[in-house]
């Protein structure tokens, strides 16, 4: 059985003080919510604070990006060993803003998801099409072509902590969701191509999230889906009551 994760990328919202208010009022209201794993995926600096207000709670907490190199001279970045001593359980890798804003290609976030994976993190790894690409009728094969490479060099063994998350790009923050089907038929080439690299129990067993507004309206339809074993979810992630209702969904 698939594990269903529903986890928040908060993006460059909230500060420590706002985070530990939100994740207080969270927690006793997804409580005993155990049929999904729940995770917040916050900004660097609201970590320690995220870890300490999840303390006790079914809520885990991600970084939103982790540098692949162990140590050394890379201001600004962080490294896998500084996430799981802070109590970083999971690490979003390749999200489409990343891609577009920073630089980063197949072959860092391969890098990035392989450094990861080496310390213990759980890598929630992004792939998605853009509009254009959709529209030529490339999206399966790029998606099968991102998937591939960003798990390149990672085992079979490692894939036990792999969550995949199929994002269109035009469907992030824009408000214009995947239909149902758009998502079920996305996850399905992003587990055909895992199948094809690692085989069909790896790909059965691995857990494929949908993300693009994603909300408390849309999210037990998608959810519904047999390829969708959860949700990466920005602008909703960052209220309680929507996201409690994704939750909800995913327990129903
Ligand atoms: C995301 O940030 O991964 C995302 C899916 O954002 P949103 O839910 O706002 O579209």
């Amino acid at each position: 059985m698939r594990k269903t994760v529903i986890a928040g990328n908060w993006k460059m919202n909230m500060t420590p003080a706002k985070t530990a208010e939100f994740i207080k009022a969270l927690a006793p209201i997804v409580a005993g919510k155990d049929k999904c794993d729940i995770v917040l995926c916050v900004p660097a600096i609201d970590i320690p604070a995220a870890v300490e207000a999840a303390k006790g709670t079914n809520i885990k907490i991600g970084a939103e990006n982790v540098h692949f190199k162990a140590s050394g001279a890379y201001t600004g970045e962080i490294s896998a060993e500084m996430l799981t001593e802070a109590g970083v359980e999971y690490v979003v890798i390749g999200h489409s803003e990343r891609r577009q804003y920073f630089g980063e290609t197949d072959k860092t976030v391969n890098l990035r998801t392989l450094a990861a994976l080496n310390a213990g993190l759980k890598a929630i790894v992004c792939v998605g099409e853009t509009l254009e690409e959709r529209e030529l009728g490339y999206t399966e094969t790029l998606l099968k072509y991102q998937t591939k490479m960003a798990l390149t060099n990672v085992t079979a063994e490692q894939m036990k902590n792999v969550i995949v998350a199929y994002e269109p790009v035009w469907a992030i923050g824009t408000g214009v969701t995947a239909t149902a089907e758009q998502a079920d038929e996305g996850n399905g080439y992003v587990r055909a191509a895992i199948a094809e690299a690692f085989g069909a129990d790896v790909a059965e067993a691995t857990t494929v999230q949908y993300g693009g507004s994603m909300n408390d309206k849309n999210a037990a339809e998608l959810l519904a889906k047999t390829n969708v074993d959860g949700g990466l979810i920005g602008g909703a992630s960052l209220k309680t009551d929507a996201f409690t209702a994704i939750v909800d969904a995913a327990n129903a």
